[in-house]
């Protein structure tokens, strides 16, 4: 029963019946960002870093609330190399679709605190976990003032089974301009896909911009 309701959220992630949801910017520009979720990991997410820094591009990071608290040298990396750290609640809660206003509301607060106090920036973007919205969600992230973002790619890095290799191309056939492409840096490897990507992104004309260049793009599709 909750698997099909996420499994029917999550699939309405860029329908907007809940919330005004950014999941890719409208242009014929060869643009796309670069997002990872679930982190901040100990090992894989400064691997990640080295790439990015490597290629000079910028990413942003839903990290999670209580992996910031625990990394905080990780978060303060990220954002000194450029990147945007983003909310992805404080605990990422299998059950957080169903929550009341009440725990959404401190899940949202905690991990925004949560990076503000390590970073001293305030925060603006979110993605819900599993991508899922609802109007309980919505009217609290709505009274943040945080603009919820979604994605148009989404990688399926997490399923195992796949080779790096398989995971890349299914990026690379869906990829268009304006594209948010959905990442998870905790993934093993996940530096390795990057490499890969970046690749593909170039030798096809792609230029990485960040999820607020996207956003200043304005154009977005609703
Ligand atoms: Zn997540």
């Amino acid at each position: 029963m909750l698997t099909a309701f996420l499994v029917w959220a999550s699939a309405d992630v860029g329908s907007n019946i809940y919330l005004k949801t950014l999941c890719r910017a409208k242009t014929t520009e060869r643009v796309v960002a670069l997002t990872f979720d679930d982190g901040p990991n100990e090992v894989t997410t400064p691997r990640v870093l080295d790439v990015l820094k490597r290629y000079g591009v910028q990413a942003t990071f839903f990290v999670v609330g209580q992996s910031a608290e625990q990394y905080p040298e990780i978060v303060q990396r990220i954002v000194s190399e450029g990147h945007t750290v983003a909310n992805h609640t404080y605990s990422h809660k299998a059950l957080f679709p169903l929550s009341s206003a009440q725990s959404v509301k401190e899940e949202l607060q905690r991990c925004n605190d949560a990076i503000a106090s390590i970073t001293g920036q305030s925060v603006n973007l979110f993605r819900p976990p599993f991508g899922v919205t609802n109007p309980i969600i919505a009217r609290v992230v709505k009274a943040m003032g945080l603009q919820a973002i979604g994605w148009s790619i989404r990688s399926l890095d997490t399923l195992s089974g796949r080779s790096r290799e398989q995971i890349c191309r299914r990026i690379c056939n869906r990829l268009h301009p304006g594209a948010i492409i959905l990442l998870h840096d905790r993934c093993k490897d996940a530096e390795i896909l990057l490499e890969m990507l970046m690749i593909q992104l170039s030798q096809r004309g792609y230029r990485v911009v960040s999820v607020s260049e996207l956003l200043n793009i304005r154009r977005y599709e609703d």
